[in-house]
């Protein structure tokens, strides 16, 4: 073996960190890496998740466009694997493939009413603000009070976005269409609501002291919820992260509120039951109190409450899709792995495939842990020669043709390139870092111009 044909599914971080861990990692024989992806640019959640107002996050794609830019990596935009291109082409053409394709659909949250119109879950709300091509372009912004299931930095990314004034939003690189659903927004409450207490939030300190800091918007949170029992002293004690979680909620229970025009509720010890509907639509959303069980887990009161709103958001967690002709774990939402090697449903590791990221391990964890996962999935792929593929066209040519003679527009390094200026230009024009272009005709036009 002179050369690995290495394909990898998914532009996103995790994707990425493979290739440029592969390319630097010391080795006996070449690499040639084609990265696939269904969207016309790269970043994947980076680019699509991470909210519009936190530039420094996304200020990580500058390091991944170093890596594309290195030279050594071909990227093929617009490729959907399943559909563009299969697991028997991939075969055809590499000698192992990766999958790094992320999770970008919601958890379900099974309780009566969720599926009313009104109800919608955060991953596509993120999405639309996000300028993603492959949802609506309008998004019914049109209620006074809404709801947020959940307490980790999702919730707190939607409830943010939609208590924040838009002008706020204006240097950001925010699509037009979202700034202007965004100001025709009669949004005066946003309320949070997680089942268990506020020292076991899922959010980190630096998303929560962030909500305290949004101009003209009171937050709310209430003393019965901080009646700390001796598990939550502890946690206090031991945890710097709840340490300083425990000095915002401080803080913010001392301020003096009523004079701001919006209000950001945090609702703690709240189990949801029920989206209430009238004629379909949400009306409103009740949910039982809970209270410690002396375990580290909440028990029901049989204290039911309920709050007007016209609109609900789960920000329950993300969930993976299965791709064709590869294991999946329906339960949780992963490729079945072990350290990256996928694995068949006898457990046997299944030769030249293998897994990183979100796929990989679950919808949890930020961006730098896709780096340690891409690390151990790579030393597997280094370690597994025996188990790679034969291909009959290994020539690099022969998948740009395959893509061609299928009439499959995709897009490559330079075609991001064109984009990502036109991008640049858009805002530059406006005083903005950047503005989206967000069809995916227009991406692809752009690109392939
Ligand atoms: C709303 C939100 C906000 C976040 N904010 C932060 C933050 O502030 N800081 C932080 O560190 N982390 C944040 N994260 C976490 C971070 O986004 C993830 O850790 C990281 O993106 C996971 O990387 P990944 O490459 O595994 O998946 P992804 O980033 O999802 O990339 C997967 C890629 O695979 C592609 N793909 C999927 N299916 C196919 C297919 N069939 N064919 C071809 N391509 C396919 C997708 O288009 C995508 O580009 C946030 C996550 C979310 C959801």
């Amino acid at each position: 073996m002179t050369k690995l044909r290495l394909a990898i599914v998914g532009a996103g971080p995790a994707g990425i960190y493979a290739a440029d861990i592969l390319l630097k990692h010391e080795r006996s024989f070449e690499v040639s890496i084609d990265l696939f992806d269904q969207l016309p640019a790269p970043y994947g959640l980076v680019r699509y998740g991470v909210a519009p107002d936190h530039p420094r996050i996304k200020g990580i794609i500058n390091a991944l466009r170093d890596v594309l830019d290195s030279g050594d990596i071909r990227i093929f935009g617009n490729v959907r694997y399943g559909t563009d291109i299969t697991l028997d082409d991939l075969k055809r053409h590499y000698n192992a493939v990766i999958f790094a394709t992320g999770a970008v659909r919601d958890a379900a949250l099974d309780i009566p009413g969720i599926d009313l119109e009104g109800s919608y879950g955060a991953a596509d709300f993120v999405s639309w603000y996000d300028g993603h091509p492959d949802v609506p372009r309008e998004w019914p912004l049109d209620a006074q009070s809404v709801a947020v299931i959940g307490n980790g930095n999702v919730a707190l990314d939607v409830a943010r976005v939609l208590a924040k004034h838009p002008e706020d939003l204006l240097p950001t690189e925010i699509p037009d269409n979202v700034l202007a659903g965004l100001e025709a927004s009669p949004v005066t409450d946003v309320h949070v609501f997680g089942r268990r207490g506020p020292m076991q939030v899922k959010f980190t300190p630096l998303e929560l002291r962030e909500l305290g800091e949004l101009r003209d918007v009171d937050m709310l949170v209430h003393d019965e919820d901080f009646e700390y029992d001796d598990a939550a002293r502890a946690a206090i004690a031991s945890n710097k992260q709840l340490f300083v979680i425990d000095k915002v909620f401080t803080q913010w229970r001392a301020r003096e509120t009523g004079q701001a025009s919006r209000r950001l509720h945090l609702h703690f010890y709240s189990k949801p039951v029920e989206v209430l509907g009238e004629d379909g639509r949400v009306v409103g959303f009740r949910y039982e109190r809970t209270r410690p069980d002396g375990a580290g887990g909440v028990v029901g009161t049989g204290e039911f409450r309920e709050v007007e709103v016209q609109a609900v958001y789960r920000a329950v967690g993300y969930f993976g899709s299965p791709l064709d002709g590869i294991p999946f774990d329906e339960r949780h939402g992963v490729i079945p792995n072990h350290e990256g090697r996928v694995l068949d449903d006898d457990n046997a590791v299944v030769p030249g495939v293998y897994a990183t990221g979100w796929i990989k391990r679950g919808p949890v964890g930020l961006i730098g842990h896709t780096k340690s996962d891409a690390m151990e999935t790579i030393q597997h792929v280094l370690n597994g020669q025996a188990g790679w593929w034969s291909p009959a066209e290994p020539d690099e040519a022969a998948v740009i043709d395959l893509l061609r003679s299928r009439g499959v527009l995709y897009t490559d390094l330079e075609g991001w390139r064109r984009l990502d200026a036109h991008e640049q230009e858009l805002g530059a024009a406006r005083g903005r870092d950047r503005i989206k272009v967000v069809p995916r005709d227009e991406m692809v036009r752009i690109s392939r111009d």
